[in-house]
């Protein structure tokens, strides 16, 4: 069994992502599996080399190792994605050859301003514009192009582990959705997929904000003939106010919580994870035996109004 931890370093990590990462690695370590940690820096303007060291700092100061990765064994690197954009271009070809890829050349003013539903997410579904250029209306375009894979009018689902089933139609739910960006940034759908399998992971824990996400990507998992992994979309910690916590804004950032302990940090999210119900301080690896996800909470969690270690309301 293996597991991973694929944070996007854009800044220091909050307590949100570390209840993704505590999550994975419990798992992980209560199979006696191996845990992957993989740098998602495919934008690398946002996400600095020095972000991603202060993250694995984080890390080891909370106990959360890994077997592979930066620092660990490499038997798939390189671990940071912004360094393995050639598999991500084999991958492109591979789908391009089966006549799934086109080029789109819509601006995002286009892509607002177009009829198409808006996802509880927030996301566009793609109208389909570009789907039915000729090869000479594109040749006759100035501008470079995004790519996009075409989808079918079919209902992709699968079993979560945490929240059971759930599926989407791609066409009318999802829509055409983007590979490789205009200016040549290829997109985490695709990256997530290429790379999870070429590091052998079979298992997937990542934040219920992704959920949405994993019918585009067993979708690619299938036309590349990759074996798909099983997912468990973990709660998510909100503000008070029920908003995400964003990096940028620094919300109960791990800089704001130095003066706790990692055992204090770990004891008070395993409680609020019911994995500890006392809220003592706790190691990770002490809290590998308590773990299981029959007892991880179904609903989202909620950040105390002080943001102060407490248990939420
Ligand atoms: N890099 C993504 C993030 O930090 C997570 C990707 C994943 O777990 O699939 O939001």
């Amino acid at each position: 069994m293996t597991g991973r931890f694929a944070p996007s370093p854009s800044g220091r990590m909050h307590l949100g992502n570390l209840v993704s990462c505590l999550l994975a690695w419990l798992s992980a370590r209560k199979q006696n599996g191996r845990m992957v940690l993989r740098i998602e820096d495919l934008d690398t303007a946002r996400c600095p080399r020095r972000h991603a060291e202060q993250l694995m700092e984080d890390l080891r100061w909370l106990g959360l190792d890994w077997d592979e990765g930066p620092g660990a064994d490499e038997p798939n690197g390189p671990y940071y994605q912004s360094e393995r954009t050639g598999l991500y271009q084999a991958a492109l070809e591979k789908l391009s050859e089966k006549g799934l890829i086109y080029p789109c050349f819509c601006t995002r003013a286009e892509l607002h301003a177009a009829s198409a539903p808006h996802r509880e997410d927030g996301q566009v579904v793609y109208s389909g514009a570009c789907r039915k250029l000729t090869a000479a209306e594109i040749a006759r375009k100035k501008r470079s192009p995004a790519l996009r894979l075409r989808v079918p009018p079919e209902e992709w689902g699968f079993m979560d582990g945490r929240l059971g089933t759930y599926r989407e139609n791609l066409a009318a739910d999802c829509g055409d959705f983007l590979l490789r960006r205009s200016d040549g940034l290829f997109a985490y759908q695709l990256a997530v997929v290429v790379d999870d399998a070429a590091m052998g992971v079979t298992e997937v824990v990542r934040g219920a904000d992704l959920l949405s996400s994993t019918p585009r990507q067993l979708f690619l998992y299938h036309l590349l003939d990759l074996p798909a992994p099983k997912f468990y979309h973990g709660p998510l910690l909100l503000a008070p106010d029920g908003r995400r916590l964003s990096k940028r804004e620094a919300d109960a950032g791990l800089d704001q919580l130095q003066s706790q302990t990692p055992e204090e940090i770990l004891g008070t999210l395993a409680n609020w994870l019911n994995l500890n119900p006392s809220g003592e301080p706790r190691t990770a690896a002490s809290l590998v035996s308590d773990f299981d996800w029959s007892k991880i909470p179904k609903e989202n969690l909620f950040l105390p109004t002080d943001c102060s270690l407490k248990k939420p309301e």
